[in-house]
């Protein structure tokens, strides 16, 4: 007899072994039809699996979320099938799942997107044909004999242990694989092939230079579809192309993966700053500011030489050793310790927009995204251990504000002690509970990350939700138990006791280069008017009126705003339009009606017109949305 426990505590018995299959079937019908794949004691496995002995068994289907992961290397496996078909010459080497869908690696001649349609043709003959898939379990020699001829198979079976080695059969095709797959190719419905990148194999430029095909797949056509929107939007996003229509910034060779931030980004960035200075000066934050070159000694003490070296940019000068920060935080122990702290004194909130450096690989440079050089909005607070829950609860209001004046959601995560840590039991509770019970008091629901935390203290991450739904982690507040021992620093007690003080990191915008590129992508380049480099365009009807466009232009600025005149001798159409596609909030246009009554005609970007709009009210509403920060644009109506 052999028992099954099934999720719900049920318990099967069955005479002799079963496979997933025949366990889903004896439940139902319908429960065997959506039936993919296997859990078996933890794991993940075919459905064909047989079940020798008791176990714990839960049937996967294909609205379990790795149910999507198992299909889509399936599907890998599919798109392998069709380009042998098509090009038989081509060698398959590796073909994963990742994020979002699949890729495979094939050394073939160079294919583009033109291809595609051809190859995806054959994929759908292949998903129509229903070929099951099945497993089998071979020596290593068989499996070496099976792979004649394909050097890429032969290489990685001879890195493998005889007795661990599956093929996976479908139709004339074969993959050298560990599996689980979908039980045939008619669940790989709604597939498609999406870029082709050059690929090296094993990473290695000395090897051969390969095809990776990227592709993905859905049980659904119509999540299908759902996703192809997505990438269309995100596309038409993308910071890079808008950073480049808008004239916000660009990338030299000259400094890879450091921003160039032109007249208009600057505007941008100014703003944010601005911004976020009234909110720290509010919240009681005092700035400080901290060299970006601090010599070896500095990064010994804090510990950055012997972790993060590889990552640090160095230099000599008199024959001593520098490097550029990757991090601002030993300079902000530096100024907390340039003077003795009463209990009295605390907290101190020390923020500081540090210019960092980090060597990132050039292959994984991505615009505004990741890059080498960037600023952050950081702050160290230094605490008695009774406040930590008052001021973390105070980082996360800040938050708040902060991420709602951009219309950003955001959600929460807890990351505790890991296995690796440095401080006592005692102090990880103290800070722990510091962390939790501000979360608590905050009152939203936040997920707990067991053992996620940083090894020298506990954590809260905030993640951001763009316009498009994806998230962000960008802000985060980092208890520190490490630096306040390494730098030796104090403040005297009530009772006259030196004793240690609390110490957190936080950033709320994080990198400020990456926010950066997150709201242009968020706004989709369409800023609110307290963002937008240029507030308002100004087109006069015909030339006779430049000279007095100007003179308005002038009164704008004055009540401090950002304007242009358009002047050129193109029609009132093409500038419209042009201002558009600037993505300029608010177009205005005067004729000789609103010369002479002093008023101007307002078109928002989203296609709103108001006419006769007086100089006195254009500025009032104006100043009031941008004082408000509001997201939306204003109405110039009476
Ligand atoms: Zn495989
Ligand atoms: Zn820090």
């Amino acid at each position: 007899m052999i028992s099954i426990t099934l999720p719900d505590g049920n318990i099967k018995a069955f005479e002799s072994a079963v496979s997933g299959r025949e366990l889903a079937l004896s439940i139902s019908e319908g429960l065997a039809r959506n039936s993919v794949a296997m859990e078996l004691d933890g794991r993940l496995v075919d459905l064909d699996t047989p079940i020798r002995q008791d176990a714990a068994a839960r049937i996967v289907t294909t609205r379990d979320p790795e149910a999507l992961t198992v299909m889509r290397h399936s599907a890998a496996h599919v798109m392998a099938q069709a380009i042998l078909r098509l090009y038989p010459e081509a060698k398959l080497t590796i073909g994963p799942v990742v994020e979002d869908g699949f890729y495979y690696d094939i050394d073939m001649p160079p294919v583009s997107e033109e291809d595609f349609p051809r190859i995806e043709a054959e994929i759908q003959k292949i998903v129509k044909a229903k070929l099951p898939i099945r497993r089998r379990e071979v020596s290593k020699a068989e499996a070496l004999d099976a792979y004649q001829g394909e050097p890429y198979k032969l290489e990685m079976i001879r890195e493998l242990q005889d007795g661990t080695i599956s093929l996976y059969d479908q139709g004339e095709f074969t993959d050298l694989c560990r599996g689980p797959h979908v039980p045939h190719t008619g669940f790989v419905k709604a597939v498609k092939l999406l870029k082709v990148s050059g690929a090296y194999w094993r990473a290695d430029p000395t090897r051969a230079q390969l095809q990776r095909i990227y592709g993905t797949a859905y049980f659904d056509k119509k999540e299908l579809d759902a996703y192809l929107t997505f990438l269309e939007e995100a596309k038409r996003r993308n910071h890079r192309k808008i950073g480049q229509a808008l004239d916000l910034f660009s990338f030299h060779d000259e400094a890879p993966g450091m921003a160039f931030f032109h007249p208009k980004g600057m505007v941008v960035w100014n703003a944010l700053l601005e911004y976020w200075r009234m909110e720290h000066r509010v919240a009681g934050y005092v700035e400080t500011k901290t060299p970006i070159i601090l010599n070896r000694a500095l990064w010994e003490r804090s510990g950055h030489w012997a972790n993060y070296r590889e990552n640090m940019y160095t230099t000599t000068i008199d024959e001593t050793e520098y490097a550029i920060k990757p991090m601002n935080c030993p300079g902000g122990m530096l100024l907390y310790n340039r003077k003795p702290h009463s209990y009295r004194d605390l907290p101190v909130r020390a923020a500081e927009i540090g210019l960092v450096h980090r060597h990132e690989l050039s292959g994984v440079l991505s615009g505004l995204f990741r890059v080498r050089a960037f600023h952050q909005d950081d702050a160290h607070i230094f605490m008695r251990p009774e406040q930590i829950q008052q001021e973390i609860l105070g980082v996360l209001r800040l938050v708040e504000r902060v991420y709602g004046t951009f219309g950003l959601g955001f959600h929460l995560e807890l990351s505790t002690r890991p296995k690796k840590s440095i401080g006592t039991d005692a102090q990880w509770e103290l800070a722990t509970n510091g962390l939790r019970s501000a979360l608590d008091a905050y009152g939203r629901d936040y997920k707990l990350n067991e053992g996620d935390g940083a090894f020298y203290g506990p954590k809260i991450d905030i993640h951001i939700k763009d316009a498009l739904g994806r998230t962000w982690q960008c802000g985060t507040i980092q208890l520190d138990m490490s630096q306040p021992e390494r730098f030796n620093l104090h403040y005297v007690d009530a009772d006259n006791e030196r004793k240690r003080p609390i110490m957190i990191h936080r950033v709320i915008y994080g990198s400020i280069e990456r926010f950066f590129g997150i709201l242009v992508e968020h706004f989709a380049g369409r800023f609110p008017l307290w963002l937008a480099p240029v507030q308002a365009i100004i087109l006069p009807m015909n030339d006779e009126l430049t000279g007095y466009a100007d003179s308005v232009k002038a009164r704008f600025d004055a009540a401090g705003l950002r304007t242009e005149v358009d002047s050129r001798t193109e029609s009132l159409n093409r500038k419209v339009r042009e201002a558009q596609l600037a993505q300029v909030p608010l177009t205005l246009t005067i004729g000789a009606k609103e010369k002479d009554g002093g008023t101007v005609a307002v078109r928002t970007l989203d296609g709103k017109v108001t006419y006769g709009v007086t100089h006195e009210r254009f500025v009032a509403v104006v100043s009031g949305a941008i004082e408000r920060r509001d997201i939306g644009y204003p109405g110039f109506g009476e």
